[in-house]
C-alpha cells in the first residue's frame, strides 16, 4: 500500500541558510497575498477567477518590472503559493472553508513555503533547491534508509519557521504493508465519536477523552496572551516582546497538541474496526469570532485528519455522517427530534421518552446508530438480524450505559 506521510526535521541552518529560508518563506506569503487580492479583484468585477497557472504567468510579468530581485528565490515558491490558493477557493466554493484571507508574517500557520524538484537527504542534512544544503538538528536515517531501500519517494519539501525555530516537513510517498481486513463481528465493533468543548472526545461506549491537562492548561494561557496583545501598542518594544511570547507558546500548544491526537488517533484506528464520526463545518465553525472556539476547530481538524489517513493504515472503515444529522438534538433512546440545545446545556432532555443523558454522550451514540444502520443499510455488509434486536438497539445500549443514563417513567 502507497500512503502519503510527512517527515519533519528541524533544521539548524546557519546565517546564510537563514537569509535563503526566510527569503522564500516571505516571497510565498508575498506572493499568496498578490494572488489573493487579484482573486479579490476579480470577484468584485465579476469577472472569472484566474487560474493558478494564469496568476503565475501574470506573476513573472509583474515580477520583472517590479521586483527583478527575486530571482534568488526558487521559482516554485510563489508556484506552490498559487496551488494552495487555488485549493483554498475551491474549498470555499464547495462550502468546506470561508473565503480565503491574507496571511500575515505573525501567524505560524502563514509562515511556509513549499518547495519541490530536486530535494535530496543525507544524514545530517537536507538539501533543498536554491537554498542548498541545510543542517538538521535531529538525524534523517529514518528516511534516508526507506529512499535507500526503494521504499520511499520525496515529493516536496515544506520550510517554516515558528517564532525563532525552523522547520522542514518532507512529503514522501511511502510503501507500507496493507493492513489486515478488519472484521466487524456487531455493534460493539462500532463506535461513535462526539467532539466536544468539554471533553475532547466522548465514546458511545460512555468513554470519555480528555485533552492532557499541560494542553488545557496552555491552551488557557494563550487565550489570555492573545488578548494582552491585542491591547498593546502596534510594534512598541513590549509588543515585540510579548508577539514572540505569544508566538512560542502556539509552538508549544501545537506540540503537546500533536503528541495527544497522535495518541489518541492511533489507539481508535487500532482497537476500532468502524469508527464514526461528524463532518466537521469548518465555515460554520470559525466564523462566529469566539477566540477559543477558533483553537478548539484547530484541534478538531486536525483529529480529523490524522483520523482518515489512520484508519487506511490500520484497516479501519470511518463513516462520516452528512453534515445535517441532528446529532445533538435527536433523543438516542426514542429518535425523537427536539429543539437545538444551547452549548451551556449538558444534559440532553427528551419530552417524548423522558431520557436524560450527558449531552456528548448521547450524540455519540446517535453517531454510533447511524454507523449501524449504514453497515447494515442495503449497500453495508449486514450484521446479521441479531445485531439490532427490538426498538432502537436496546441490548448495547442497557450494557453500555450504566452510571450516567436514567429513564425517567
Ligand atoms: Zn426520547
Amino acid at each position: 500500500m502507497k500512503v502519503k506521510q510527512a517527515f519533519r526535521f528541524e533544521l539548524d541552518p546557519n546565517q546564510k541558510a537563514r537569509m535563503a529560508l526566510a527569503k522564500h518563506i516571505g516571497a510565498a506569503r508575498f506572493a499568496y497575498n498578490w494572488g489573493l487580492a487579484r482573486l479579490k479583484e476579480a470577484l468584485e468585477q465579476g469577472r472569472p477567477f484566474p487560474s493558478a497557472i494564469q496568476l503565475h504567468k501574470e506573476w513573472n510579468r509583474w515580477k520583472r518590472e517590479n521586483a527583478p530581485w527575486w530571482v534568488e528565490v526558487s521559482k516554485c515558491a510563489p508556484q506552490e503559493a498559487f496551488r494552495d490558493l487555488e485549493k483554498a477557493l475551491k474549498a470555499w466554493r464547495e462550502g468546506r472553508a470561508n473565503f480565503p484571507r491574507f496571511k500575515r508574517k505573525k501567524s505560524l500557520d502563514d509562515n511556509k513555503a513549499r518547495l519541490t524538484g530536486s530535494i535530496r537527504v543525507t544524514p545530517r542534512h537536507v538539501k533543498l533547491p536554491r537554498i542548498g544544503k541545510v543542517r538538521t538538528k535531529e538525524r534523517t536515517d529514518k528516511l534516508l534508509e526507506l529512499i535507500q531501500a526503494g521504499k520511499a519517494r520525496i515529493l516536496s519539501a515544506t520550510i517554516s519557521r515558528e517564532a525563532d525555530r525552523w522547520f522542514v516537513s518532507l512529503i514522501c510517498v511511502v510503501e507500507r504493508p496493507g493492513p489486515e481486513p478488519r472484521e466487524v463481528r456487531g455493534p460493539e465493533d462500532i463506535v461513535g465519536v462526539d467532539l466536544g468543548l468539554e471533553s475532547f472526545i466522548t465514546l458511545s461506549d460512555g468513554t470519555k477523552v480528555e485533552a492532557p491537562k499541560p494542553l488545557k492548561k496552555a491552551l488557557r494561557l494563550l487565550e489570555r496572551r492573545s488578548r494582552q496583545l491585542s491591547r498593546k501598542q502596534k510594534f512598541s518594544q513590549n509588543f515585540r516582546k510579548a508577539s514572540l511570547r505569544l508566538a512560542r507558546l502556539h509552538r508549544r500548544v501545537r506540540n503537546i497538541r500533536r503528541d495527544f491526537l497522535h495518541k489518541l488517533t492511533t489507539w481508535l484506528a487500532k482497537t476500532k474496526p468502524v469508527i464514526v464520526v461528524e463532518s466537521l463545518n469548518v465555515r460554520g465553525l470559525s466564523q462566529n469570532g469566539n477566540l477559543s472556539q477558533a483553537i478548539h476547530d484547530v484541534g478538531w481538524g486536525m483529529f480529523r485528519r490524522m483520523l482518515e489517513y489512520k484508519c487506511q493504515w490500520y484497516g479501519a472503515r470511518l463513516i462520516v455522517v452528512p453534515q445535517d444529522f441532528p446529532s445533538t438534538k435527536t433523543c438516542s433512546h426514542c429518535g425523537e427530534i427536539g429543539p437545538p440545545l444551547p452549548l451551556s446545556q449538558r444534559v440532553f432532555r427528551c419530552e417524548a421518552c423522558g431520557l436524560e443523558i450527558d449531552r456528548d454522550w448521547n450524540a455519540a451514540l446517535n453517531l454510533w446508530q447511524y454507523g449501524l444502520a449504514t453497515l447494515n443499510g442495503p449497500t453495508g455488509s449486514s450484521l446479521g438480524s441479531n445485531a439490532c434486536g427490538e426498538g432502537r438497539f436496546p441490548s448495547l445500549k442497557q450494557e453500555a450505559t450504566g452510571h450516567l443514563f436514567r429513564l425517567k417513567g
